[in-house]
């Protein structure tokens, strides 16, 4: 362990700055060395970031892979939104659909009371007639009550004649 150059705070050895004061602390050159894990990383991935070293190219291959699993996620992330989308929009076809098919349904179902509201009146309208022609047989009848009426007067003036006769 050591301490901060500053205030002292207690620090692991690898620390580059105070944890508590935030001070930068001095990075012996006998540490760097010494193979601490920490330091013993940052020895390796030098070479790594050069291209030199036995494990040349490890470091952008696993950028590729990661690049790639990123691109497969975004990617599959979009699909799988796109994905998503589209069946929301199919679904939202196929409500309006189904919804337009119930309008159908409905519009077809007024259609056929419409059409039985038609053929109502019109046995309404045969009815109306019908009563019409009753009513112009009344009419008739009236007329030969009438002409009945008339010659019953008739009799009854010449009873009423024979009767001052008498
Ligand atoms: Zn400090």
């Amino acid at each position: 362990m050591k301490k901060c150059v500053k205030c002292g705070t207690e620090l692991i050895d690898q620390a580059r700055f105070c944890t508590h004061c935030r001070a930068p602390q001095p990075m012996p050159e006998e540490m760097m060395q010494t193979g601490a894990p920490y330091a013993g990383n940052m020895m390796n991935q030098v070479p790594i970031a050069q291209g030199n070293g036995p494990k040349k190219g490890k470091g952008p291959l696993i950028a590729i892979i990661a690049a790639i699993v990123l691109v497969l996620a975004v990617g599959g992330g979009f699909a799988a939104y796109h994905f998503v989308g589209v069946k929301a929009e199919e679904d939202e076809d196929e409500r309006s659909e189904r919804r337009s098919d119930k309008d159908d349904e409905k519009d077809s179902k007024d259609d056929e009371k419409d059409s039985k509201d038609d053929e109502k009146d019109s046995k309404d309208d045969e009815k109306d007639s019908k009563d019409d022609e009753k009513d112009s047989k009344d009419d008739e009848k009236d007329s030969k009550d009438d002409e009945k009426d008339s010659k019953d007067d008739e009799k009854d003036s010449k009873d009423d004649e024979k009767d001052s006769k008498d």
